[in-house]
Formats: structure tokens, sequence, C-alpha cells
């Protein structure tokens, strides 16, 4: 049923949706009739270890990862089936990294509850070693379908081509690219894994989980970028090239979005939506559902504000204490 080396978190995440079954349906307009399924997809992309809110300047008050935690607890506790999945480029940004190495940014978002993730080229700028120290903590799975990490078996293991997670009335398959290596990851970062074109493998990625899965969505984690001008395949591009998206969670281009893209392809529409970067933004998408397919998304970015508000999740300060460590 599930993908390759099935996680604790996604075999959580199962067991959440087998227990969660049973109270489905929420809510009926007619008492017979089932209600439609419903989804939404929290997001982040290109965090960029920005662990406390931003100080002066545009984005002042902005951002902090404990308000992200209270935000994100909040919005799971009013809405039904959520997932909360990360777009790459978790790494390099702050002090934060300088000091901690991404392993406090994994450990962190594992604390979060976040369901996977994929790998961005800054993610490399230790290499892998660096980056394999940092996974050590991460208890989510990563998603990327193409890189070609047989030189590097640790990393091999830890990279899913895809992943399929249950949720209430709605099976999820996933799958994740990276973008080009060249003039981005240094030749020493990335020992032993080569980038490989992404299309080919996508659309073995989307033919398994469409044909064999039975999955009723398929989302990407894209650190493609959004709109890379031509230079580079892009989350724009990439529809017409793998149909049978129906979401593209991007990151990479540090884009902001007011509201979520659709973008014609094959076999309907890809809704594309990525939230600038250094978690200032959650993304929100709420999907609606038909038999076996999404019928629809909406959403937008929704604004961390930061502070450290005395609800929050846990307090700021102790971030830079590592008691964090001590906890979760
Ligand atoms: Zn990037």
């Amino acid at each position: 049923m599930v993908a390759p080396a099935l996680g604790r978190r996604a075999f959580l995440a199962g067991l959440g949706a087998a227990l969660m079954a049973s109270r489905w349906p929420l809510a009926a307009a007619d008492p017979g009739e089932p209600a439609a399924p419903r989804l939404t997809l929290l997001h982040t992309n290109d965090t960029h270890s920005h662990l406390q809110p931003f100080g002066p300047g545009p984005y002042q008050g902005l951002g902090g990862i404990a308000r992200r935690a209270t935000l994100v607890r909040q919005l799971r506790g009013s809405l039904g089936g959520t997932l909360l999945l990360d777009a790459g480029d978790v790494f390099q940004g702050t002090p934060y990294f300088n000091r901690y190495k991404g392993v406090l940014d994994y450990r962190l978002m594992s604390m979060l509850g976040y369901d996977a993730g994929t790998l961005g080229n800054h993610d490399f700028d230790n290499g892998v070693a660096g980056l394999l120290t940092a996974m050590a903590q991460a208890r989510f799975p990563f998603l990327n379908c193409h890189l070609d990490a047989r030189g590097a078996p640790e990393l091999q293991e830890r990279l899913l081509p895809w992943l399929v997670l249950d949720q209430p009335g709605v099976k999820v398959g996933l799958t994740g690219a990276c973008v080009d290596f060249a003039g981005l990851v240094a030749p020493a970062n990335h020992l032993g894994v080569d980038w490989r074109d992404p299309v080919p493998p996508l659309r073995a990625a989307v033919r398994h989980l469409r044909k064999v899965e039975r999955v009723d969505l398929v989302v990407l984690l894209s650190h493609l970028g959004y709109d890379m001008q031509g230079a580079a395949l892009d989350d724009l591009r990439l529809p017409a090239l793998v149909p049978g998206l129906d979401v593209i969670i991007g990151g990479h281009t540090h884009t902001f979005m007011d509201a979520p893209v659709r973008v014609p392809q094959a076999l309907g529409e890809t809704t594309v939506f990525q939230v600038g970067f250094g978690g200032i933004h959650l993304g929100r998408l709420d999907l609606t559902f038909g038999p076996g397919r999404m019928l629809a998304a909406s959403g937008g970015p929704v604004a961390v504000q930061g502070g450290g508000g005395t609800g929050d999740s846990w307090s700021v300060a102790d971030i830079g204490q590592e008691k964090i460590f001590s906890r979760g």
C-alpha cells in the first residue's frame, strides 16, 4: 500500500487516517449522503534557517518556527485532514545554520509534525555527510525521484521516489524533484549524487501512483523554481511535460504568490503554489474531491506573525539554548 521504506511518521499518519476514517463523514448536506472528502495542504519552502522572527526590515516581526508551530497546531485543530509539507532549502541563511548545520531545523520540523519534505540545492551546503547528520534528526520522509545517489548509499536509502499517505477519504501520492546542481551545488558537496533529468522519473512516479497505488491526488514537492524564464525546467512548464500532477508545492525562486495558479495540462489542470522564503508565510491549499480525483483547490499564504506570543507551542528563547533537544 505504502511506499518503499515506510517511515514511522508515515505509519502513524496511516494509523491516524484509519482512526479518522471511522469518524467520517463529518458533515453531510443530506443525512444519507457522505460529505465529499476534503484535505488541506500546509506548506513551506526555502525556510533557510529562519528559526526566529525577522528583525528590522521589510519582514520585521514575521516568521519564526515557534509561531509557525502554533499556527499549524491551530489549523490542524480546526480543519479535517491536513498534511504539512516542505519544498526544500531548509539549510543556510542565518547564524543558526552556521552553528547547528541544519540539525536544529530538521529536529524542530519533526516536532511540528512535518509529513514529508524534499531537498533543495542549499541542503547540500555541508556536503552529503553534513546532510546525513542533519537528516538523522528528521522524523519525516524525504521525497526525490530523480537524483542518482547510488554513490552515496546512505542518502539513497533516505530518498523515496514516491510515497502514499492515507488521509480521511483521500489517498495521497507524493513525489519530489530538485533543481539542476550545475552552478548551484559544488561538485565536492554532492559526491556520489548525480542530478538526472527529472521528467522521465516523474512520469514514471505519476504513472505508478495513479495506476498501481490508485491514489486520488498526486502532489509534487518541487525545488525546481516557479518561473526560470526558460533557462531551466520549472513549475510552470512541468505540467505540460508531466501530465497527471494535481498539485505542485514549489520552492527555490522565493516567489511570493498571493494565490495558487492553475496551469493547464493534458489531463486537466495543475495547481501551483509557493510561499516566498524564510517561513514568513505558511502556504494553505484547501482541496475538495469527487470520486477518485481532486475537483478544486483554493487557498493562499497565511502570514506567520512572529514575536514569540505567549500562546506559542514553545518558547522562542528555548531554541537558542539547546533546551529543545531534550524535548519532543
Ligand atoms: Zn534553492
